[in-house]
């Protein structure tokens, strides 16, 4: 596993959390606000340049309190974003592993040069014999006769996966 990839969307995950977090922290802090401005317009009836300037207090706290919702909004978009990726991500590292596994040690087996053509065999072994073809593709297919030889002037053996013909014998 790439170890930036999966610690990146960790990160950006807290991060978001982080930031949803002191949002909503600071959402509340504006409610608190506007309530103690209301109280404090109960308390100003009869002074109308404290009325005015409480009703414009009142205006400021309702449009932060706009912003922050907004902020929120973004917040929560930016965690599904980052549940999506990671998910994403644990895909890909499944299919990764899947095809690792998959993968042939090459190091066990050789080339051999067989009449025309080229087949491959365990190391140091003589058969079974394998399409070089689909070795290249990492796939281990055994190659089966024809009923030729060399003699006939035809090939020898054919994949029955990838039907390659090969002059071996
Ligand atoms: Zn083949």
């Amino acid at each position: 596993m790439p170890p930036g990839a999966s610690r990146g969307g960790r990160l950006a995950s807290m991060e978001a959390t982080a930031v949803l977090g002191a949002v909503t922290a600071a959402a509340g802090s504006v409610k608190a606000v506007v309530e103690a401005i209301n109280a404090a317009r109960a308390k100003a009836k009869g002074n109308k340049a404290a009325m005015a300037a409480l009703v414009e207090a009142h205006d400021l706290a309702l449009s932060l309190q706009t912003s922050l919702f907004e902020a929120k909004e973004q917040a929560f978009a930016l965690q599904e974003e980052n549940r999506q990726l990671r998910e994403e991500n644990r895909q890909l590292q499944a299919k990764i592993s899947e095809c690792e596994a998959r993968a042939l040690d090459r190091e066990d087996y050789e080339l051999k040069k067989m009449r025309n053509n080229v087949a491959v065999v365990p190391k140091g072994e003589t058969s079974p014999l394998y399409c070089p073809s689909c070795f290249e593709a990492n796939e281990l297919n055994i190659l089966g006769n024809t009923g030729f030889t060399s003699r006939d002037n035809m090939p020898s053996h054919v994949c029955p996966v990838c039907q390659n013909y090969y002059e071996l014998t």
